[in-house]
């Protein structure tokens, strides 16, 4: 993990929002992304708090108010934002994925919801570093969570978002879903529901 360049300083954007991605956003969690974040909290001597509910995909749990457990009132910013979830650092871009066309399909959220969004959309060139690194992180979230737990990601409707690309899915995740036999249940799954699919 050191060295590795996860996401740009978008802390001037971020620190303006007070964490509204933080909320109710269920990031989903991987054994090895849990692992790393019992590390990175052991390692400041607080691991109170993270707790991870687990369902039909893991994530963090949420708090009665809505807030991420790792969402740091005091600060707005993630407890854990060195190791944070992948679709954390993928944020305001987020995917869908079309089985039958092979594809995964990216998206970024609206401004609305979103001021870092509304600031990377503005800027061709933080858009195009941002979604470079978005990719890598989705595409192994992607590769890295059970097929079983990745199709339940997908059911997550992800309102107010415009789609800007897409690129063919690496064999070994499409044979991966081929190869599941949940696929004999979900063949035709709708895709997530996009509002606003052209964009703000
Ligand atoms: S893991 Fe961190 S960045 Fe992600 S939703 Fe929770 S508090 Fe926010």
């Amino acid at each position: 993990m050191s060295g590795e360049r996860r996401q740009d300083n978008f802390i001037e954007t971020c620190e303006r929002c007070h964490g509204r991605c933080c909320y109710e956003a269920r990031p989903p969690l991987t054994r090895r992304r849990t692992r790393l974040i019992l590390k990175h909290l052991d390692g400041r001597n607080s691991d109170a708090g993270f707790n991870v509910h687990v369902g039909r995909y893991s994530h963090p749990e949420e708090l009665g108010d809505g807030y991420c457990v790792l969402f740091d009132r005091a600060s707005g910013f993630c407890r854990v934002h060195p190791t944070k979830p992948e679709t954390c650092v993928a944020g305001p871009v987020t995917f869908d994925i079309d089985w039958r066309r092979g594809v995964i399909e990216w998206y970024l959220k609206q401004e609305k919801i979103c001021p870092l969004a509304g600031t990377i959309a503005r800027d061709k060139v933080a858009l195009a570093r941002h979604l470079e690194s978005a990719k890598q992180e989705i595409l192994r979230l992607v590769e890295e969570l059970e097929i079983n737990e990745l199709l339940a990601v997908l059911e997550v409707e992800e309102d107010d978002t415009f789609k800007i690309g897409e690129n063919h899915l690496p064999q070994r995740i499409l044979e991966k879903y081929l190869h599941s036999s949940t696929q004999e249940d979900t063949p035709a799954r709708t895709p997530r529901s996009h509002m606003n699919p052209l964009g703000p």
